[in-house]
């Protein structure tokens, strides 16, 4: 398939339509309009015409979208039909809650392996994912062609594990410290810092109280 360039913010939109085209289509929906779209996803109508103007006319005016066309396009698009099999680095307690949890609502991303440098887990197998030492990183990371790791490990040694990751061949990097990395151009990182985005939500819960008051 041909790629096709889009803004982040778009690309950000895809997989929120992809799972309610998913829910249509199990519920034997078959067309499905720009505003209907809209308030489930919580998008404006106007950027998800826009959005989906960047992949061609797939849609018709005063008719809707067809959700089957539009569900094998966006399945396409993400790569539905692949598995991806992502690494995950540091086995504390969020890497531990992030095995078991595996991404299981979505069948097209797996974790398939984990690195740890504590003896005391790896080597073992726990929520059914393989933790192996570090030094077999490279090894690992080759033989299953994975590109994509999650980090967490503790905040001081984030950039040099993260240095030692793209060493091996990382490419995208999901960063859940609150480190912010630096990368080699070509080098994609995805940061998810929980207690941030906490603390942006008590923020702003804070100052609409002291807007009402
Ligand atoms: P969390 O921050 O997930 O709650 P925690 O408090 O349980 O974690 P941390 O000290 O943050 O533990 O370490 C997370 C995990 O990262 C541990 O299992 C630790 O052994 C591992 N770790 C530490 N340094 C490295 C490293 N350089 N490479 C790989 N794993 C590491």
């Amino acid at each position: 398939m041909e790629k096709i360039k889009i803004p982040t913010a778009t690309a950000k939109r895809l997989p929120l339509y992809y799972r309610y085209l998913v829910i249509l289509n199990d519920a034997g929906k078959e067309k499905v309009s720009s505003t209907e779209l809209s308030e489930a996803v919580q998008v404006d109508s106007a950027s998800i015409r826009r959005d989906f103007s960047y992949f061609g006319a797939l849609g018709k005016r005063g008719y809707g979208y067809d959700v089957k066309n539009l569900l094998a396009f966006f399945k396409k698009i993400l790569n539905q039909d692949t598995l991806t099999n992502v690494a995950l680095i540091g086995v504390g307690n969020l890497g531990h809650a992030l095995l078991n949890y595996n991404f299981k609502r979505t069948n097209n991303i797996r974790i398939s392996c984990a690195f740890d440098i504590n003896k005391a887990i790896t080597g073992k197998i726990l929520c059914g994912v393989p933790v192996y030492d570090m030094s077999e990183l490279k090894k690992q990371i080759t033989d299953q062609q994975i590109e994509i790791a999650i980090l967490t490990v503790p905040s001081d040694t984030a950039q040099k594990t993260a240095n030692e990751m793209i060493n091996d061949g990382v490419k995208g990097i999901m960063n859940f410290t609150p480190i912010r990395l630096s990368t080699p151009a070509g080098i994609r990182v995805q940061n998810v810092d929980l207690a941030t985005e906490l603390q942006t939500l008590i923020y702003f819960l804070d100052s609409e109280k002291e807007n009402n008051k």
